[in-house]
């Protein structure tokens, strides 16, 4: 079975320049969004969490600061995307809250999808913010990011905020309705692919050349998209964007491309914790907190013993048993430091010994992996 936007639990929406930015006035299309809150306004209520990665920086201060050439240069469009976000995030704010959602402002770089501290706090700040019940509005930092830290284009970003979430579902909004096994604008013989089981050579082939001029999409980058989400157990959709309330148009069936989850896909980040990091220290736990462990429970400060090694908040560390077994590997939420303080304390009592309030477990069980 196919996945639809309300099968999961967590949902991030991509959404191009040209579904927000009208070019002409050069003004937020302030109707498109305001259907596009109402279909997040219903997803909410039926307990999906969505995420909006959404472009328009640039699109929306362009014209105004007189950029009219159509390529720009890194600078220019780093200028332009300092005004414009401005206006994007003051627009999915109104949408929002007139649909009573509240809208948060992340703006990232792929360092911070990459380095596993910043990578953590991003996740962390995210997960808080599904908690409170906001909508994150995500776009890349256009204006700090230099030529080798840029994304480039929100296509990727997008799919790294979906395996940073754990999200089940990524939506791409776009002027298409899914992947043809040719450009379906250049060749009438096209056929639509309703689902893609693995993302092939065949597949990777459909992608064809980037489209020319200022536009950073594009199917290639929407396949790049592809191949991260899946492989991050997360299912990817190509939908059509055009029309008012998009996401119940996939719900009622529209047509789209839909990018089965690897099946083995959540299981790659374990992977990864468990094997190509080295271990920095250890903390070493008491039986109850091994109990916990082999429960899959997370690791609470209460039952760590010992902390050994230097280490910073997201390094990998050992967790080792009093009679020295290793029995897990994962990512501290707290550096050796603070960790020596506040190991054997209750979670409630961390804020009182560090004098500020961090996670309640020193490893998360999303973090953690049973060897
Ligand atoms: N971050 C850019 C903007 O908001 C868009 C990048 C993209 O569309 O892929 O204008």
């Amino acid at each position: 079975m196919t996945p639809t936007p309300t099968s999961g639990q967590r949902l991030v929406v991509k959404i191009g320049s040209a579904l927000v930015v009208d070019t002409d006035e050069a003004g937020p299309r302030t109707q498109w969004l305001a259907g596009m809150a109402a279909d997040v306004a219903s997803l909410r209520s039926r307990g999906v969490g969505v995420i909006v990665v959404s472009s328009g920086a640039i699109a929306l201060a362009r014209r105004s600061l007189g950029l009219n050439q159509p390529r720009l240069r890194l600078e220019e469009q780093q200028a332009a995307a300092a005004v414009g976000q401005i206006r994007l995030a003051q627009a999915w704010s109104e949408a929002l809250s007139a649909q009573n959602l509240t809208a948060a402002q992340l703006l990232l770089t792929l360092d911070d999808t990459e380095d596993r501290r910043r990578y953590l706090n991003a996740r962390a700040t995210l997960n808080t913010l599904l908690g409170l019940g906001c909508i994150p509005v995500i776009n890349e930092n256009d204006t700090v990011a230099t030529t080798e830290i840029r994304f480039g284009d929100n296509d990727r970003l997008a799919a790294r905020v979906a395996e940073m979430t754990q999200a089940d579902q990524l939506i791409l909004l776009s002027d298409i309705d899914g992947l043809y096994t040719a450009d379906p604008r250049r060749d009438r013989t096209a056929a639509h692919i309703p689902v893609v089981q693995r993302i092939t050579p065949e597949i990777e082939a459909m992608g064809g050349e980037p489209p020319p001029g200022y536009s950073s999409g594009g199917m290639r980058t929407k396949l790049v998209a592809a191949r991260i989400a899946t492989q991050a157990g997360c299912a990817m959709a190509i939908a059509y964007g055009h029309t008012d309330r998009p996401l119940s148009a996939l719900e009622k069936g529209a047509r789209c491309t839909w990018f089965l989850a690897s099946p083995e896909g959540r299981s790659a980040r374990k992977r990864w914790i468990a094997g190509s990091l080295a271990p920095l220290g250890a903390l070493v736990v008491d039986s109850g907190a091994a109990r916990a462990l082999a429960a899959g429970r997370s690791l609470l400060p209460a039952g760590v013993r010992a902390v050994e090694g230097t280490f910073q908040r997201g390094d990998p560390v050992v967790v080792r048993a009093l009679g020295g077994k290793a029995l897990a590997r994962g990512l501290s939420a707290y550096a050796s430091a603070d960790a020596e303080r506040i190991a054997g304390h209750r979670s409630d009592e961390i804020e009182a010994i560090l004098g500020w309030r961090g996670r309640d477990e020193i490893i998360h069980r999303d973090d953690l992996v049973l060897l």
